[in-house]
């Protein structure tokens, strides 16, 4: 089929019967995104490098935490140990203490008990006191009857006297008292005998009662003694119950000291527990920065392996038709022009680029002319119009390709690609009616005529 052959067939209706050589292409506006190249094979390997020497030294990081871990348990450990052994020293004391209090709470029920006694003493005193109260107010009152009776013998004396008997005379000058006076002398005879056996019944009396007295007064003596005793007893209690409050006194103060030391090794325990707690936050972070890092390491691994892939690929294919800086899109043998740059009388416009449209093309390989940075992969399109499925690739210096009408696309945007790179697979999507490549070189935006940078192939 020819150019002068689809010139004659316009209508749509007779397009069907074209055939796949036949090919037509739209053209839609040139206004495609400017993208940054992806990292070279030098580029990667840096970034691995990097990734190595970061987690070398997360490593060291990570073992230098595990070492200062380890020290500051050492020390814990010491403190631990020290905190345990006084705390058995502060319970060993604190039992001395409850059995000190014991005693103590002994001792107070031994001087209550004391002092119950004591009082008890004191009421025995108190009654002796009262008993002799009682006995000096009896003998009082005898007393005073025998001063009475007295009185009147004196009376009768005082009678006999003035009746003039010598007797009494004697009697009165070797007389100390009135009751010798009574029991001596035969006066004694004259004077009623009822009265005299009562005055002898008094002083009977009298003297019984200055005996019953000193009885009491003996028996409040021993009294007294006792309840003296029961005191002495009770200061001696108290002095044993200060001993005893002394004694836990110091025992408190062992406690207190103790409890003051273990305070102290408690802080240096929690300063390492501190330090320990921060050492393993920190070891968490740097596992953490480990693996990001890891991961890095392992993404770039992977895309300098598929760029060594794809390099290698590149040099074992021979087949690229270079004629020095653009290569022929095709192998070789695909190289029959149904359409050509310019002015097309059919298509009633220019034509951008060129068609290329063996029979037996669907599916071929298409291959990057040059160099450079895919900046459109479009997948996606209307049966009917436009490219259809296409490529574009950015070589720099205002330079771009474009090839039209895929029927699959192997790059994606932003991907970096050589000179002779397979990109594409021809079909025939988009305004198109048989499969062809529509193969466009642009510069500055400009279209241009792809004969001016690459050259048939005569093969
Ligand atoms: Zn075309």
């Amino acid at each position: 089929m020819t150019k002068k052959r689809i010139n004659k067939i316009r209508s749509a209706a007779v397009s069907a019967i074209l055939s796949a050589a036949v090919i037509i292409s739209g053209q839609p506006p040139l206004t495609e995104p400017l993208i940054s190249y992806a990292d070279t094979q030098a580029d990667l390997q840096k970034k691995i490098d990097d990734a190595d020497a970061k987690i070398k030294e997360l490593e060291k990081k990570i073992k230098e935490a595990d070492s200062g871990i380890a020290a500051n348990a050492e020390q814990q450990n010491i403190y631990w140990d020290y905190i345990t052994t006084t705390q058995t020293k502060i319970d060993l004391v604190n039992e001395k203490v409850a059995a000190k209090q014991e005693e103590i709470n002994q001792k107070e029920n031994e001087i209550t008990l004391k002092e119950a006694e004591i009082d008890a003493a004191q009421l025995l005193i108190d009654d002796t006191d009262k008993k002799i109260h009682d006995t000096e107010l009896q003998i009082s009152d005898l007393e005073t009857q025998n001063a009475l009776n007295l009185d009147k013998c004196c009376s009768m004396i005082h009678a006999m006297y003035i009746t003039g008997s010598d007797d009494y005379l004697s009697i009165l000058a070797g007389s100390s008292d009135f009751y010798d006076i009574f029991v001596r002398s035969e006066v004694t005879e004259s004077i009623n005998q009822q009265n005299l056996d009562f005055m002898n019944q008094l002083l009977s009396d009298i003297h019984k009662l200055e005996d019953v007295k000193d009885d009491l007064g003996k028996t409040k003596d021993k009294q007294k003694q006792d309840k003296q005793k029961l005191e002495d007893d009770k200061n001696a209690l108290v002095k044993q119950r200060t001993d005893l409050e002394d004694a836990k006194t110091e025992l408190d103060e062992q406690v207190k000291y103790y409890n003051d030391l273990n305070s102290g090794y408690w802080g240096k325990y929690n300063t390492y527990s501190a330090q320990i707690q921060d050492l393993k936050d920190r070891q968490a972070n740097y596992q953490q920065q480990k693996k990001i890092t890891q991961a890095d390491r392992e993404k770039a691994q992977k895309e300098l392996e598929e760029e060594i892939r794809q390099a290698e690929l590149r040099a074992k294919r021979n087949t690229v038709y270079d004629t020095g800086e653009w290569a022929w899109p095709l192998d070789l043998h695909f190289h029959l022009i149904t359409t050509y740059f310019g002015y097309d009388s059919w298509r009633g416009g220019n034509h951008g680029g060129i068609d290329i449209g063996n029979s037996g093309i669907m599916g071929a390989n298409i291959y990057a002319s040059k160099g450079g940075e895919v900046i459109v992969a479009k997948t996606t399109y209307v049966p009917g119009k436009d490219y259809g499925m296409y490529v574009v690739i950015d070589h720099g210096n205002g330079y771009q390709t474009l090839y039209a009408h895929c029927s699959a696309l192997y790059v994606k945007v932003g991907q970096e690609v050589n000179k002779g790179d397979c990109i594409a697979a021809v079909g025939s999507t988009g305004w198109s009616t048989g499969a062809h490549l529509h193969f466009e070189v642009r510069k500055d935006g400009v279209r241009q005529d792809p004969f001016n940078y690459v050259k048939l192939p005569t093969v």
